[in-house]
């Protein structure tokens, strides 16, 4: 769509059957009007979701972190970073600034709540009120959501980063990532017979599939960078010998275990 603080705010394709659905949810209830409630609703709320967004990313490039773009989909929004910071204080405060946009927004929306009569008749617009505390609300539920500990949500990630403060950083990924899976698994169980909620049951198993899916990232760059360290330590010792041979070291072999 545009740039905002250099980073591209895209929307995924289908993001528009997300807008086709919640015009038709509108139009159903209350006709044209109705349609047009539920599309301003959606987008406010996905305002809200870049602003979320935008707190990790513009914190992130404070630690140098760059961050290309910001993609929105049915399920939320994603800003993408070139790397995560290792050191954890970094990751903590990157991770923290997303929910804390949603809860500053919660405290600035409720001065507008609390004299809602007030802006309604200047602002002759009857569902004012009405509007703002839906959007308080979502916030609210975004900023406790996203702060549930199931890696790589927020939670999960605060979760990994305190983690890291006693122990290696692919040691605090593969705890974060499997109590995550735990709570994961757990959570769309419950969605899906407890509560007959499919969407819900089908985004947990989704968080678990990427929780997964991160930490075996994690783990192939440890892989890597241990590899690499060993064969230049082989070079280098090579070299200290001063071994005029034409053969290059032989390959280590490295066997990281998760834990
Ligand atoms: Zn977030």
């Amino acid at each position: 769509m545009f740039r905002v603080f250099g980073i591209q705010l895209s929307l995924h394709v289908s993001f528009f059957l997300l807008l086709a659905y919640f015009a038709f949810e509108g139009w159903k209830t209350g006709g044209v009007e109705g349609a047009a409630w539920s599309v301003l609703l959606i987008i406010l709320f996905f305002g809200c979701v870049v602003l979320h967004e935008l707190g990790h990313s513009l914190t992130a490039m404070r630690y140098g972190v760059r961050v290309p773009r910001i993609l929105l989909m049915p399920i939320g929004g994603m800003a993408e970073m070139d790397h995560i910071p290792r050191k954890p204080s970094a990751e903590l405060w990157i991770t923290i600034m997303g929910p804390a946009v949603n809860f500053a927004i919660v405290l600035m929306l409720l001065p507008v709540i609390w004299n809602a009569q007030w802006f309604s008749q200047r602002l002759h617009f009857q569902d004012f009120g009405a509007v703002v505390a839906l959007l308080a609300q979502a916030n609210l539920l975004m900023g406790l959501f996203n702060l549930l500990p199931v890696f790589p949500m927020d939670g999960g990630r605060i979760l990994r980063a305190l983690l890291a403060t006693r122990m290696p950083h692919l040691r605090a990924t593969y705890w974060a990532a499997t109590s995550g899976k735990v709570l994961a698994g757990a959570f769309a169980l419950i969605a899906f017979f407890y509560f007959n909620k499919p969407l819900l049951g089908a985004l947990f198993l989704f968080i678990f599939y990427a929780g997964d899916a991160e930490y075996r990232q994690v783990l192939i760059r440890e892989r890597e960078a241990a590899y690499q360290a060993e064969f230049w330590r082989r070079v280098a010792a090579m070299r200290a010998r001063d071994v005029t041979e034409n053969e290059p070291p032989e390959p280590p072999i490295i066997m990281l275990p998760p834990r």
